[in-house]
């Protein structure tokens, strides 16, 4: 025998945790899985409050446009209402069959899985925490040969005076009661994407961003066309703004801005990033080195600088999405366990990163965006075209789609694909396919369109808008 309780022990139930201990069970390891919030967190945040539950109020918001857009196409509508209770109650009910869904995947593997707050004692040995039903903790100790942090990431709210009152993305889906205003700060995907979603549930939303324009680092016509459709649908979207301080008052929350103005809200949601979720893992007293933020840094292999204790997903924060937790569970244990049977060792990329925003209308991008490839030195051709989609002919909606190609000139490969409209993220899905096969704009043009559809513009595009 080894000497160690297990061969692998993985700290965090989520998408990097949960894929790891099954994968290395099943190559024959010895694995134990310990999550903080037991069986109510398997899957993580991306099953709990994350990814599935986003998107289950993403298609809850989306009804408003269909009930109006009905009317359009000759349908009676009464006006609709929605019961907030109903969908938190289905939520929840669907999120704790998907937690039953991974407890069984885990156990069906092998895997040991444990409750508790993990952290290491030493570089082979896991402390456990373990609340107990008459409120104590229990603690117990394995010793493992390799120990995977997955502890994924939290979100982060600055500083400021009346912070106790506003809440982060972790508490919006049980909020009570619903928020008839709503005031979201923050730029990024998830701000814009609960932005949307309560505007479509029936909010007052207002979203304010200190920056110049939402979603850094998608591509900028992207951007502004995102926010002017979010600006058409309601939302009061104020740029270049920042809170100062919050009370509460007898009317509700009030928001100090910088620029003199104030926001009163029910609720405010703070989406203002997230950071690696390293506290009280001991990683200091083992020396295990931390970049910005406390990201764990890991090597090619997502080994750290202490050779039996490895990391994956958020809390290495390379790209903080599920299937990039995945693809990095899969290479660490592919290198540490061995490749299945008959296929070679996977590695995680980083290029290329498919990845679509639920707002209303929704984002799909794939590839550079037209800065980065500027940034590059290459000439380009870029073809764009922004139209009303055909399906709000009759809707009476003046929702319009935009969907651009950033194109080497030399080499005619699409470098970049992106998209704002209806599914975005569905059709996004299958052109990444393309672009990691290298494809070319000829070769788009030599595609036929499935027509009627909005996705066919993407291989119907003739001529640049620009070239240079
Ligand atoms: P996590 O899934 O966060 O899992 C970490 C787990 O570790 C947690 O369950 C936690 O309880 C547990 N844990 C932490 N510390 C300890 C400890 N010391 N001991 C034991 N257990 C511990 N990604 C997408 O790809 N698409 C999306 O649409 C998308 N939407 C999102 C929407 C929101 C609101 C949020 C917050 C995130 C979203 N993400 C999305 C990101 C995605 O959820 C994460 O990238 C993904 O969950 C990361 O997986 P992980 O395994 O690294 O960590």
């Amino acid at each position: 025998m080894s000497g160690f309780d297990f061969d692998l022990f993985v700290i965090g139930g989520g998408s990097g945790g949960v894929r790891a201990a099954r994968l290395a069970a099943q190559r024959g390891a010895r694995v134990a899985l310990a999550e903080a919030r037991g069986l109510e967190g398997l899957g993580g945040t991306c099953v709990t409050l994350g990814c599935i539950p986003k998107k289950l109020y993403h298609y809850a918001a989306h009804y408003a446009h269909g009930f109006d857009e009905a009317r359009g196409y000759g349908w009676h509508v009464d006006p609709p209402r929605l019961d907030w209770a109903t969908l938190k109650r289905r939520r929840a009910a669907e999120i704790a069959r998907l937690n039953g869904v991974y407890e069984r995947l885990l156990q069906g593997s092998g895997v040991t899985v444990l409750h508790g707050w993990a952290r290491l004692a030493d570089p082979h040995t896991v402390e456990l925490h373990t609340p107990r039903p008459d409120g104590s903790t229990g603690t117990q100790r394995w010793r493992a040969e390799r120990i995977l942090i997955a502890t994924g990431g939290t979100p982060h709210v600055p500083h400021f005076q009346g912070r106790e009152h506003v809440i982060t993305s972790d508490q919006v889906f049980d909020l009570e009661p619903f928020p008839q205003r709503l005031l979201v700060v923050g730029g990024g995907y998830i701000a814009c994407e609960f932005a949307s979603i309560f505007l479509g549930l029936g909010a007052r939303v207002t979203q304010l961003y200190r920056g110049e324009q939402i979603l850094r680092g998608f591509d900028d016509e992207v951007r502004h066309f995102l926010a002017d459709e979010m600006r058409k649908k309601g939302l009061d979207l104020r740029l270049a703004t920042s809170v100062v301080a919050v009370r509460r008052a007898a009317d509700g929350l009030h928001a100090v801005l910088d620029d003199g103005g104030h926001v009163v809200a029910d609720a405010i949601l703070y989406a203002t990033g997230r950071v690696p979720n390293v506290h009280g893992l001991g990683l200091e007293a083992l020396g295990v080195a931390q970049g910005a933020q406390g990201a764990i840094v890991v090597d090619d292999h997502f080994c750290t600088n202490v050779p039996s204790v490895y990391a994956v997903g958020d809390v290495v924060a390379r790209a903080a999405l599920t299937p990039v937790a995945l693809a990095e569970a899969m290479a660490v244990v592919d290198h540490l366990f061995g490749p299945a049977p008959g296929q070679s060792a996977r590695k995680a990329r980083y290029d290329l990163i498919p990845t679509a925003v639920f707002t209303l209308p929704s984002v799909g991008t794939v590839g550079l965006t037209e800065a980065q490839a500027r940034a590059e030195g290459r000439r380009l051709r870029i073809y764009r075209s922004a139209f009303k989609p055909l399906r709000h002919t009759l809707s009476g909606h003046d929702e319009r789609a935009l969907v651009k190609l950033v194109v080497d000139d030399a080499s005619d490969r699409v470098l970049g694909l992106h998209m704002v409209g209806p599914d975005a993220g569905e059709i996004v899905q299958g052109f990444a396919v393309a672009l990691r096969c290298g494809a070319t704009k000829a070769q788009f043009d030599a595609t036929l369109g499935i027509h009627p559809t909005l996705a066919e513009e993407f291989v119907t595009m003739r001529e640049p808008v620009t070239t240079g």
